[in-house]
């Protein structure tokens, strides 16, 4: 999931993002006018909605900031950050092929898409939602994993190039962890509440008209038949799939939650300031031209 920002983005990388006329506004201005009258009518909604309004603009924007760092890290490091970005995924598909042979599941190799990721064929499918999570959340449990892996590299070796790997995979986790579809997070939170893909879809509604682009809207049809299935009424046999005991359900709300504030933090920790890069991207440059330079020294 990466090419298409490329062309997307690329021509505000030079620029600074937050100069960018902001398009969730227009978006935003109806969304206000509706959570007004909700505030009207339901004071007690107040402490949800208010913080979610202030908060919603900020995951937009950032959102967008995200990727610009990524795209600007594949043009400093070239090569060396995509073979480092292919190895994040195969670690990401790594998790979820483990955790679905721990379910007893047959699983295929892993699958890469080139440009939007991979993913592992599960030759059985899940028998009911807990089963479904795990194999879900083990992608982003190792994957987070392996982000941290190279952030400790970054702290023991100083190489910048460890840290923006770092930052990227714990991107590339927290996004699969949006509670939506086929995305891992929409796998998880069968266990927890099928309810929360309106959250999820929502989510990817709101970064889709922020940052329109073929994938989030390819994530967005392909997420309808499972909101679909939440309104159509149900079998006997497909309310059972969703029946989880409370202590799991518990267990796996807290690894969902508590990972997607771990990925948060590591984004935080591992995020490279533009003068960094700025200077990484010279150091590079430097690097490069003294290797061209040995081969042309000698005869
Ligand atoms: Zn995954």
């Amino acid at each position: 999931m990466n090419d298409r920002h490329d062309t997307e983005l690329a021509p505000d990388g030079a620029s600074s993002p937050t100069r960018r006329p902001p398009r969730w506004r227009a978006w935003l201005a109806p969304l206000g006018a509706a959570a007004l009258l909700l505030l009207k009518f339901g004071s007690k909604l107040k402490f949800l909605i208010v913080p979610l309004l202030k908060f919603f603009p900020l995951v937009l924007k950032t959102g967008g900031t995200m990727v610009l760092s990524i795209v600007a890290y594949a043009t400093v490091w070239g090569v060396w950050f995509a073979v480092g970005f292919v190895l994040l995924i195969f670690v990401h598909e790594l998790g979820h092929l483990l955790a679905a042979r721990k379910c007893g599941l047959k699983v295929g190799a892993p699958v890469f898409i080139p440009f939007m990721g991979a993913f592992i064929a599960l030759k059985d499918a899940p028998r009911d939602a807990w089963i479904e999570a795990q194999v879900g959340i083990g992608g982003p449990l190792l994957g987070a994993l392996g982000a941290a892996v190279c952030e400790g590299i970054h702290l023991a070796t100083g190489e910048p190039l460890f840290r923006a790997l770092a930052y990227t995979g714990f991107f590339l986790n927290l996004f699969n962890l949006t509670p939506v579809g086929f995305l891992d997070g929409g796998r998880i939170v069968t266990a927890l509440s099928p309810w929360l893909w309106l959250v999820g879809f929502a989510v990817l509604v709101a970064m889709t008209v922020a940052h329109p682009n073929f994938l989030l809207v390819m994530i967005l049809l392909l997420s309808l038949p499972r909101l679909w299935f939440l309104l159509r009424p149900k079998s006997e046999a497909e309310r059972r799939y969703f029946e989880v005991a409370p202590g799991r359900r518990l267990a796996m709300g807290a690894l969902y939650f508590g990972l997607i504030a771990a990925l948060v933090g590591g984004m935080h920790v591992s995020h490279i300031p533009r003068e960094h890069l700025a200077r990484a991207e010279a150091s590079v440059n430097a690097a490069s031209a003294a290797v061209e330079t040995v081969p042309s020294a000698a005869p």
